[in-house]
């Protein structure tokens, strides 16, 4: 459902269908946990977050109208285990593509507070020096495609600052 009928001051009662975590906030709401969402603001119990990236919740399908007796969709964000695996295979994009695709997962968009599972393998342009152990710091990212639009127009950006001589 995509979360753009939302009008500020209007709330609406959403059910979470899986834990959904409300960054900014540390909250995950439990499976099952109802709240009111305006687009912006979300009640629970007796408290009043700001909390616009549950929109994203909503876009994705992990919150829906209370009375619509919606579940999980098929394209799932990795559980605990998968992202074991997925964090393994993090040097090796492609195969980690193929993987996670034999099974069915998506990977949300890995800039904090953004829920969007939407997301492609964006090059990091970044040139940091690795020793070849542990995680490469490189690697490819995987961003929803504003983020990646972001992220490429800010390494752009410093690479001209670089090649101008300025870093
Ligand atoms: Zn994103």
């Amino acid at each position: 459902m995509a979360a753009t009928f939302l009008v500020s001051g209007e709330y609406h009662r959403f059910r979470a269908v899986t834990d959904v975590v409300v960054q900014d906030h540390s909250i995950t709401l439990k499976e099952g946990t109802i709240v009111e969402f305006d687009g912006k603001l979300m009640k629970l119990g007796s408290s009043t977050y700001h909390a616009p990236t549950l929109r994203h919740a909503i876009n994705v399908g992990w919150l829906v109208l209370e009375g619509d007796d919606a579940s999980l969709p098929v394209r799932k964000t990795p559980g605990e285990r998968a992202k074991k695996i997925a964090s393994a295979l993090r040097n090796h994009p492609q195969l980690l593509v193929e993987v996670l695709d034999v099974f069915g997962f998506a990977m949300t968009c890995e800039v904090p507070g953004c829920l969007r599972t939407d997301t492609g393998l964006t090059p990091s342009m970044t040139a940091y020096e690795w020793d070849g152990q542990g995680e490469d710091p490189n690697r490819d990212l995987w961003l929803c495609p504003d983020h990646a639009d972001e992220h490429t127009e800010q390494m752009e950006a410093q690479w001209a600052e670089y090649r101008a001589g300025l870093l």
